[in-house]
C-alpha cells in the first residue's frame, strides 16, 4: 500500500514531539473518509496524550461511517525526521479497533506497512 500524502501531512499537525502519529480511514477504493492525529492534552497535571486511533474512531462514529462504508481501511502511521516509523497501535487502541469492522494497517520500523487485522 502506498501511504497517502494526506496521512503524512496530518501526522505533522501533531503536537506530540516524540511521536507524531496519524490515523486515516479510507474506503476500499482509496477515498479518504476521516483522519486524525494524536494530541498532547495540557491543563492536566499528568499530561496525557489522546491517541490518533481514538480520535479517528470518534470521528467515524459521528459520520456513521461503519454503516455507510464496507471494508474500511484504517492506516496508522508515525513519522519522524527519517520518514515513517513504528506505529503499531497500543493495547488499548488495539482493543478499541477490534470492535469495528475494519482492516487495520500500520507502519513499521522498516517503513513497511503491516496488517494488524483484516475483516
Ligand atoms: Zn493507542
Amino acid at each position: 500500500m502506498i501511504v497517502p500524502e494526506k496521512a503524512i501531512r496530518v501526522a505533522n499537525y501533531s503536537n506530540v514531539k516524540k511521536a507524531k502519529v496519524a490515523a486515516i480511514a479510507l474506503t476500499s477504493s482509496g477515498q479518504i473518509i476521516a483522519f486524525a492525529h494524536n494530541k498532547r492534552i495540557s491543563g492536566n497535571p499528568k499530561k496525557f496524550t489522546q491517541h490518533a486511533e481514538e480520535v479517528l474512531i470518534q470521528k467515524l462514529n459521528k459520520l456513521r461511517a461503519f454503516d455507510r462504508f464496507k471494508n474500511i481501511i484504517i492506516l496508522v502511521i508515525r513519522i519522524n525526521i527519517f520518514g515513517l516509523s513504528m506505529a503499531k497501535p497500543c493495547n488499548k487502541c488495539q482493543k478499541l479497533l477490534q470492535e469495528y469492522p475494519a482492516n487495520i494497517l500500520y507502519s513499521g520500523w522498516d517503513q513497511q506497512i503491516y496488517r494488524l487485522k483484516s475483516e
